[in-house]
This record gives C-alpha cells, structure tokens and sequence, in this order.
C-alpha cells in the first residue's frame, strides 16, 4: 500500500498514521519527524531547515523531495509506505508523481483528514510531545498520567515551539494557500478518501482501514 496522509497541522495526522502503520505493516514517513530529528542531531540539514520549522513556514520544495526520495529508495519503502505531511505544495505532488513513474509505482490512496480551523487551533495549543520518544497527548484531550511527564518513557512533556499560538495560526495559513489545493489534485487523480478528523481517535481508523480492503 502506498498511501500519502493529507490535512491541516492538527488534524490528527501522526496519530492516525499510528495507528495505519500497525494494522498495514508499511513504514510512517513524516517529513516534519525527519527535519525535527535532524534539528535536534545538529545535522547539516536541521541547521538548513531549522528557521522554516521555527516559523511555521515550509521549506522548499526541491530539499524537501530529496529528503523523501532518499527515504523513500530505502529497503523498507519496497512494499508501501505512509507519506504524513507530504506532498504540502502542488510541485511537490508533481515531483512525487514524476518519482514514482519513474520508479514504476503508483499511490494507492490519498487520505483526507478533514477537520474544521477552529478546532485545529484549540488541538495544536494543547498539544504536548515527548521530547525523548516523541509520543503526543493532548492537555485537556489526552493527558500524561503524572503532569509533565511522558507515560510511555517517563520523560519531559513539552510544547512544540512551532504549536505556540502564533506560529500555529500561520501553519494553518500556509495550509489553506499552499496545501488545500492537493484536495483537488487528488480527487482529479481519483485518489482521495475524504474522513472526519473530529471522531474518536480509533473509531476514525476502523473506518479508513475498510475503505481501504
Ligand atoms: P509537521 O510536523 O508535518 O506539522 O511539519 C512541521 C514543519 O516541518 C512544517 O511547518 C514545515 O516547516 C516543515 N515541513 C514538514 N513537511 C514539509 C513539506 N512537505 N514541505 C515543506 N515543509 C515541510
């Protein structure tokens, strides 16, 4: 299965993905995973991408293809692969389009997760990750066991510098004007599966999963 997850920031992309990842036995590619772990290592990359994620805006387009390529010729990706917050832009989608041709692949399914602005704005202020293992909750939602501390490692609970209110409100922006229009792309291409990203976490991945059979 080749599958791209599409939708706002907030949306509940990485926790959808998740979830897929476990019942279809594909790898989860996220491209703001990537950037922020390079960020975080100090690799050449994160010092390139750092200032972008910092302000919510996105980094270009080319960088960002070679990223996923070089993951995406990886051993693991043969059989299918979750692409989560990737393509963002319209060239992106072209120059995955190109890769895979090229390739002699094909996506199977776009996923959708529809979910309303206002509600993405209250989702991503309140959300909180785990600085070790990466695990999100959510401060009214999805909360840690003990405040502060992750209940999968016992690690620091933390902000995300790019889920500060203003930095958020911008992500949204830079989606309405530069992602949205990849709704229309893939519907064009007969590709997209259009879900309700405000119902319950699991019940939301019962019903892709069928779709999918
Ligand atoms: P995410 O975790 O998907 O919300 O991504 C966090 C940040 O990483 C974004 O706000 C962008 O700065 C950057 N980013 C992630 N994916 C992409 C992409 N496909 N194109 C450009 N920038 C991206």
């Amino acid at each position: 299965m080749k599958l791209i997850l599409l939708g706002p920031p907030g949306a509940g992309k990485g926790t959808q993905a998740a979830n897929l990842i476990n019942s279809l036995n594909i790898p989860h590619i996220s491209t703001g995973d990537i950037f922020r772990a390079n960020i975080k290592n100090e690799t050449e990359l994160g010092k390139e991408v750092k200032s972008y994620l910092d302000e919510g805006r996105l980094v270009p387009d080319e960088l960002t293809t070679r990223v996923v390529w070089d993951r995406l010729d990886q051993e693991d990706c043969k059989d299918g692969f979750l692409l989560d917050g990737f393509p963002r832009t319209i060239p992106q989608a072209e120059a995955l389009k190109q890769g895979l041709v090229e390739r002699g692949l094909k996506l199977d399914r776009v996923i959708n997760v529809d979910v309303e602005k206002d509600v993405l704005v209250k989702r991503l202020a309140g959300r909180r990750v785990c600085k070790n293992c990466g695990a999100t909750y959510h401060v009214a939602g999805k909360p840690t066991k003990v405040e502060g501390i992750c209940d999968v490692c016992n690690s620091e609970v933390i902000q995300r510098d790019d889920d500060k209110e203003e930095t958020v409100l911008n992500r949204i922006e830079v989606y309405e004007n530069q992602t949205k229009p990849l709704i229309d792309y893939y519907t064009e291409e007969g590709l997209i599966l259009t879900v309700d990203g405000t119902k319950p976490i699991d019940e939301l991945s019962g019903e892709i999963l069928d779709a999918l059979k």
